[in-house]
């Protein structure tokens, strides 16, 4: 896709060479604690995560992670994790060719969403782009590597370690510029849902539901952030390349559930987990791509 013209004016928070695990844990419990995160993802979705998140928090098994209540980062014991918020998204995104590829991703869909908002009258918020390496925080707790890219709904934060795209082509085998290009547009969407108050029915559905329907309920969120990106390509039909949807249909199926639990080792993935089956998520990201029409994403009534 060519997109090599990102807005300086996005917003965009570089944690990166901050002191990686300096800031994040307040002991070796963390690991164990991040260790389990992925079977709760797993079982409950992102929204057991994040509830996860929150009650360590609360009962202090993570320390540094005073932000996720808003009570600022008294307890963080170094000064050296301060981000470089918004200070210079040039140098950020320039730092090297996959930060370059994420702000010209991020850059196109806020402007995307930004004029689709507009024209049904809604009123759109940009998110930030948050690049981070080793251990990040964020609103809704540590961001390690081994999450794999994710967002957070509290502070409106897409998280990217760049060091998963060159996993996206050595371990998914779902090379090309679009295959980055879909997991932005993928969290991008994830920040829609936010914006239209999906998210939260979701969150407070699942409140309610048992194990498996909160699954599925994850799973139909997943699709539609799929079905997201989707409109966003669409919209930017005249920079598609030959290729790229192939691209981005190979990424589609090599995150899928159904490929990723066939995978024993290695990274573990929790926004890739109760996201559909490879084949599920084709069709939803197929269907934006096609309908370019956010109304088509409507993953939660009738069969997806
Ligand atoms: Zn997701």
């Amino acid at each position: 896709m060519r997109l090599d013209d990102y807005d300086p004016n996005i917003n965009v928070e570089d944690q990166r060479g901050s002191g990686g695990g300096g800031g994040g844990f307040g002991g070796g419990g963390g690991g164990l604690l991040m260790g389990l995160l992925p079977m709760i993802g797993s079982r409950f979705g992102c929204g057991g995560i994040v509830v996860v998140l929150i009650l360590m928090a609360v009962f202090g098994g993570m320390g540094g992670l005073g932000g996720l209540l808003g009570g600022g980062q008294t307890s963080a014991p170094t000064t050296q994790s301060e981000p470089r918020s918004g200070s210079d998204t040039k140098s950020s995104c320039s730092l090297n060719a996959e930060s370059k590829a994420a702000c010209n991703a991020f850059s196109s869909a806020d402007n995307t969403w930004e004029a689709i908002f507009q024209k049904n009258g809604q009123r759109f918020e940009a998110p930030k782009l948050v690049f981070f390496d080793g251990n990040g925080r964020s609103g809704c707790g540590a961001a390690q590597s081994a999450m794999g890219p994710f967002y957070c709904p509290t502070d409106q934060g897409i998280y990217l370690d760049t060091s998963f795209f060159n996993e996206l082509s050595t371990r998914f085998k779902a090379n090309g510029d679009f295959a980055q290009d879909y997991v932005i547009a993928h969290e991008f969407g994830h920040h829609i849902q936010k914006l239209l108050g999906t998210n939260a029915q979701v969150q407070q559905a699942q409140r309610q539901a048992s194990e498996t329907e909160g699954n599925a309920l994850s799973v139909r969120l997943e699709l539609q952030a799929d079905c997201y990106a989707g409109v966003w390509a669409a919209a930017n039909k005249t920079r598609l390349e030959a290729g790229d949807i192939q691209e981005g249909m190979t990424a589609a199926q090599a995150i899928g559930d159904d490929t990723l639990q066939k995978q024993s080792q290695g990274r573990v993935v929790p926004d890739s987990f109760t996201h559909g089956t490879s084949a599920q998520r084709q069709s939803w990201l197929k269907r934006g791509l096609e309908s370019g029409d956010p109304q088509q994403c409507d993953t939660f009534s009738g069969e997806i």
